[in-house]
């Protein structure tokens, strides 16, 4: 799993080895190193804010002789530190599950909702989808599309209807036929923000109703080859309640990986899963330590 995700962030790594490289070359003072580890960091699009956090950390575990080598190593246990701070176990305990993904559109909501459909689908668990995004009959085509190719069922509903109906039906028909999770995808205009987060509200109080203790999980898919504006995002989404994950795509191909730096600490929320591609295959569990690997080494 490393080798790919080494490879997928490879664009990401270029930006802060390159920095890394001269600093093994140079004859820097522990100060200019450490200033030129947070440009490093900066250029793989962490915020000024995180950067600036871990690199006051690491002078303060420093001693005066510690070199580059020695700065790397501890560079390297600050990221894995401040990523792996929240849990990012993904919890299916229910009986059965639901999962809610929200986001803006164009983040690549579907195509992870997929992903997770293609990875959690087996005969002892078996997934359904509802495609609660009504106003979009795109959306809807083509998690029809993915379901098709999947072999996992779609609940969908008319254009327009209220998306909370398509969910109560869906969770009546997961129920009826006994499956054990229901992945359900909603809309993501922000120009309607209250609006959205009113939907998004009822959504998640009618899962309740049917479903005790659902959802289990709700994923904000955020695009991180956006970079620091998946922040900005994420804080129009953060006014939902009960979002407990992030799933952080589109990291094959972009040279802002560190974005998922200061998501986590700036939105104190966990990275569950990473999406490195446009098929079922791309997606990754997060881990804190492969993902620091892939992204330094
Ligand atoms: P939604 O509007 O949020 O549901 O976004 P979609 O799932 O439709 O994805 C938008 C576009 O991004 C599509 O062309 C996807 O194929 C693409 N996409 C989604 N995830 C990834 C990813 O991890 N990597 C890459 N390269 N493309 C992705």
């Amino acid at each position: 799993m490393l080798g790919t995700l080494r490879e997928k962030l490879g664009r990401t790594r270029q930006a802060i080895r390159q920095k890394f490289e001269e600093l093994l070359r140079g004859n820097k003072t522990q100060d200019e190193i450490l200033g030129e580890l947070e440009e490093a960091l900066i250029l793989a699009d962490v915020s000024l804010a995180t950067s600036g956090k871990i690199i006051a950390a690491l002078r303060s575990r420093s001693r005066p002789t510690d070199g580059f080598p020695v700065l790397e190593e501890r560079l390297k246990e600050e990221l894995v530190g401040l990523l792996g701070q929240y849990d990012p176990e993904f919890r299916l305990d229910g009986d059965p599950s639901i999962v809610l993904m929200v986001g803006v559109n164009g983040g690549g909501k579907t195509t992870a909702l997929a992903k997770l459909a293609y990875r959690i689908n087996a005969p002892d668990r078996k997934v359904m989808m509802a495609a609660a995004d009504t106003f979009r009959a795109a959306a809807q085509e083509q998690l029809t599309l993915w379901g098709k190719k999947l072999g996992v069922p779609v609940i969908r509903g008319q254009y327009g209807a209220d998306p909370a109906s398509v969910v109560f039906d869906a969770v009546q028909s997961l129920k009826a036929q006994r499956f054990q999770v229901l992945l359900v995808d909603t809309a993501g205009r922000i120009h309607t923000n209250t609006n959205l987060m009113n939907e998004l509200e009822k959504i998640k109080r009618i899962i309740g109703r049917e479903v005790p203790g659902a959802p289990q999980e709700i994923l904000l898919v955020l695009d991180s080859s956006i970079g620091q504006n998946a922040l900005i995002q994420a804080r129009e989404f953060l006014k939902f309640s009960g979002i407990s994950g992030i799933f952080l795509t589109k990291l094959d191909g972009t040279a802002k990986g560190g974005s998922a730096l200061s998501i986590v600490d700036e939105l104190h929320l966990p990275i569950k899963f990473l999406g490195t591609g446009e098929t079922e295959h791309d997606l990754e569990a997060f881990s804190p330590a492969q993902f620091v690997e892939a992204m330094l080494s």
